[in-house]
């Protein structure tokens, strides 16, 4: 995993909160390295078996979107999250997604009075 705790990937998060889910969608489509790099199976896919640790680690390096990604799969899939997005493993995403869903409802509530 990133350097970061799950409490604090979402907090990260908190920048792309008022984004709308279609832009995000365009931006990942667009500019997300996995979905444009490989035209054919990616090279570590002849490597034998990867963890998924591994695979978000080599897809997922360096590309530019990772954390619009990791945004669009956590409104979308939420907790039944799968695979690797946002250059986090599934099991990663779901730890994320309940700070997320924490740190998303609090906001929406507002001050408490
Ligand atoms: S973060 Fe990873 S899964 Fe998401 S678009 Fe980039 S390379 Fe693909």
């Amino acid at each position: 995993m990133t350097d970061l705790q799950p409490t604090e990937i979402a907090v990260s998060l908190e920048r792309l909160r008022r984004v709308p889910t279609d832009e995000l969608t365009d931006v990942v489509e667009n500019d997300g390295l996995c979905l444009w790099t490989f035209t054919c199976a990616p090279p570590w896919e002849e490597d034998g078996e990867l963890t998924d640790r591994d695979l978000a680690e080599l897809q997922c390096a360096g590309c530019s979107v990772r954390d619009e990604c990791l945004e669009l799969e956590l409104r979308t899939a939420g907790a039944d999250t799968v695979g690797v997005w946002g250059a986090l493993t599934e099991h990663e995403r779901r730890e994320v997604h309940r700070h997320w869903l924490r740190r998303r409802e609090r906001v929406e509530r507002g001050p408490r009075s």
